[in-house]
Parts: C-alpha cells; sequence; structure tokens
C-alpha cells in the first residue's frame, strides 16, 4: 500500500508530483486537500478473499492519508515505493536494522548525522556485537577497501549536514553489488527533488521529513523509499513490528507542506547562495562550506548528483570559537537552534570541538538561511562579524 499506483504515473514532473498525486476527489469528496484519516482501526465490512475491500486493517500498518505522502516521495524519488515513520531517525535505524544480522559489519561514515552513528557504533555494537568500520568516503577506494567478509551494509550520507562531503554514488553502489553488499544513504540535504540515489543503484534513502520535506517546523518525520521487496518486507515486518509508523495528522502536515517544497527549495537556494557569497567575500571569515559555491570543494560530485542547493551552510570566522559565540550573541534574524528546513533562519555552533575536513581542522558556525528579507539576514550577519 505504501507502493505507487499505477494512476499515480501519470504525475511526471516533481511540481505536478508535490501539487496533486494522491488528489483523489471522486473518493474525497470533491476535496481539494484529502482529509486526514485519524482512525486507528478499519472494519472489516466487506471482505474479498479474507482482504478487505478497503485494503486498510489497522493504522499501525497503513492508513490513507500515510499512503498518499508516501506515494508522493516515491514517485519523486524514482522508487517503487516508500514507508513513513514517526521520526527520521525511525527511518534510518529501520533501514540499517533491515540490512543487518548477527556477526555482520557495518561500513559508515566518519560524517555521519549524529543520531546514525550513535545507533551503529553504541546500540548495534556494543549491545549487538556488530561490527563497524568508519570511513572518511571521499575515495570510493577507501570503501571497498574497508569491506570484509561478513560486510553487509554500506552507510552513506551524501552530502553530509555539516561539512557537505560528498561520495559518488554510481562507484560506490557498483562495488557493494559486487560485493552483494546492501548501500543504505541519508539523503536529507538533497531532499527527493534534488538529488535521487535509487537511480545511481543505492538500495534505501532515508530522510528525515522534519527538515524540508515538512518545511515549517512542525512535524517531526521521516521515510524511506526503495524497490517493491524492501518496502513490502519493511512494511510488513519491521516497521509493524517496531511500530514506528507516522502518525496520520503528521502525514497529513507532511503532505501540507510537500505542495510548497518545490518552491521553498528555490527561494531557500537563492537567499543561501547569496549568504555564502557574502561570507566567501568578507575579510573576518576563513572558509565557507556550502555545495554548489564557488570554494565547494567536490564541484564534480555536486555537479553529478545534485540539481540544486538549499540554505543550509557552515562557516569558520576568524578567531575560532570566541568569535562564533560573539556572533551568535549578535545576530537578531537568525535564531540559535538545532535544527534546519523550516522557514526560519538559525545558527548553531558546531557541538564537536572541531570539524575535520581533508586534514584541516574548523570551528564552524551552521546557518540555516530561511526565507526571510535577503537584504535583512545578510545585514544582520554583517553587523555579527563586525563585532568580532
Ligand atoms: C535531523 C536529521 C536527522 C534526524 O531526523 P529526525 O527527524 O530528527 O529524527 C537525520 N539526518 C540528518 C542529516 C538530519 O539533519
Amino acid at each position: 500500500m505504501a507502493l505507487l499506483k499505477p494512476e499515480d504515473r501519470k504525475y511526471t514532473t516533481p511540481e505536478d508530483i508535490c501539487m496533486h498525486l494522491g488528489d483523489e476527489y471522486d473518493k474525497f469528496c470533491g476535496a481539494i486537500v484529502p482529509p486526514i484519516f485519524q482512525n486507528s482501526l478499519f472494519v472489516q465490512h466487506t471482505e474479498i478473499n479474507g482482504v478487505p475491500a478497503s485494503g486498510y486493517y489497522y493504522t499501525r500498518d497503513s492508513n490513507p492519508t500515510v499512503d498518499i505522502v508516501e506515494r508522493k516521495v516515491a514517485a519523486l524519488e524514482g522508487a517503487d515505493g516508500a514507508v513513513c515513520f514517526g521520526s527520521g531517525m525511525a527511518a534510518i535505524s529501520t533501514a540499517v536494522l533491515y540490512c543487518v544480522s548477527a556477526g555482520g559489519h557495518i561500513i559508515l561514515l566518519s560524517t555521519s548525522y549524529g543520531g546514525t552513528m550513535e545507533v551503529v557504533t553504541k546500540f548495534l555494537h556494543d549491545k549487538f556485537n556488530i561490527e563497524y568500520t568508519l570511513v572518511d568516503g571521499d575515495s570510493t577506494e577507501e570503501i571497498e577497501a574497508a569491506i570484509r567478509p561478513n560486510t553487509q551494509l554500506i552507510c552513506l550520507e551524501s552530502p553530509s549536514s555539516i561539512v557537505f562531503r560528498m561520495q559518488d554514488l554510481d562507484a560506490v553502489s557498483a562495488v557493494a553489488k559486487k560485493h552483494g553488499i546492501k548501500t543504505v544513504i541519508d539523503g536529507t540535504y538533497g531532499t527527493p527533488l534534488h538529488q535521487q540515489p535509487l537511480k545511481h543503484g543505492i538500495d534505501i534513502v532515508c530522510h528525515t521529513a522534519s527538515k524540508y520535506l515538512g518545511g515549517h517546523s512542525d512535524i517531526v518525520a521521516g521515510v524511506l523509499s526503495a524497490n517493491e521487496k524492501i518496502i513490502t518486507d519493511i512494511q510488513r515486518t519491521d516497521r509493524v513490528l517496531f511500530g514506528g509508523i507516522i502518525d496520520p495528522h503528521q502525514a497529513w502536515l507532511m503532505l501540507r507542506g510537500m505542495r510548497t517544497l518545490p518552491i521553498r527549495l528555490k527561494q531557500h537556494g537563492e537567499n543561501g547562495k547569496k549568504v555564502a557569497e557574502f561570507l566567501e567575500n568578507h575579510p573576518k571569515v576563513e572558509k565557507v562550506f556550502y555545495p554548489g559555491s564557488a570554494t565547494y570543494s567536490q564541484p564534480e560530485l555536486f555537479n553529478k548528483y545534485l540539481s540544486g542547493t538549499n540554505g543550509l551552510m557552515s562557516f569558520a570566522p576568524k578567531g575560532g570559537q570566541e568569535a562564533i559565540t560573539k556572533i551568535v550573541n549578535s545576530l537578531h534574524h537568525f535564531q540559535h537552534g538545532c535544527s534546519w528546513g523550516g522557514f526560519e533562519s538559525l545558527c548553531i555552533p558546531v557541538p564537536y570541538s572541531e570539524v575535520k575536513d581533508h586534514g584541516e581542522t574548523h570551528r564552524v558556525l551552521r546557518l540555516h538561511v530561511g526565507l526571510e528579507n535577503i537584504d535583512t539576514l545578510i545585514a544582520d550577519l554583517a553587523q555579527a562579524l563586525d563585532k568580532i
């Protein structure tokens, strides 16, 4: 049920998928917005060969509102189907657990999201004895060299969300297939609009929908997309057993957010680009990390895999931690907070003592450039940088 329906395939552009896939006016009394099925169970009014005519039993398994948002994401990804979860971490942990078993080994990026890192290096390793190797991921040879006879999963994140390191998805998936290893990617930065990893041979793509997919900083949700076998397996076993499904109301808000995803991302990208250029030309800034900018270190991978930028970036001001603290305390229009992908501008000093990039270490401040007036945002950054 999380699989695309044949009629969904008539929506072929991202805008039309985001706007209209799943609108069934005849079924929903002509409502322009499909309703929230805010119910736990579905009574078995009519059965055909033991299967309820509606196809629904219980919302821990599936729900019509959840189905619509899953089909929208699947269509954007070029996947057979998708399954939604109550958080990005639920989606990622489920994908990892689906791929590994006792005695296995995981190859994980050293730049992975903190939660993913903990699932693998603490939870699975310390509690279940699953082995792991951390890699930088800059070269596919390094990843291939880390493969052991018991490797079951290569877990990618491209671009990563602080220094935006990318991996060569075609090359990594080819190596993984050669060795019979599954690949999972956290593709949150790209969103299904700007990057479609399944088209490059990756087995499962995960996103948190708490960032751009939701877009309004009012939901916590996640989604994973894959081929029919994986989606059916995960829906019938992992998701229903762990009970991690998104609730119908969050799914409805995620649908609402996705209707404006193309236009929001375009504006975040324009605003982000202007801020990145401002920072790159500022005398008190040592280094800017922003995919697609003139100084971005992996332009060939960016051009190959991503079709756009957004509002997320990091920068290292001259003066290290002291300068970062002063900037955070001086900004008025960038709130100090940890998430990103909403309408609002945010800043967060990266909690790690130093960020490593190509052997260099930096102390960085991460910015999310929101949808506020761009001149207001740049003036705010200018006055804060003046204070250091
Ligand atoms: C926020 C984030 C997550 C976690 O998502 P939640 O919805 O908060 O569970 C995972 N990966 C990346 C890259 C993130 O930014």
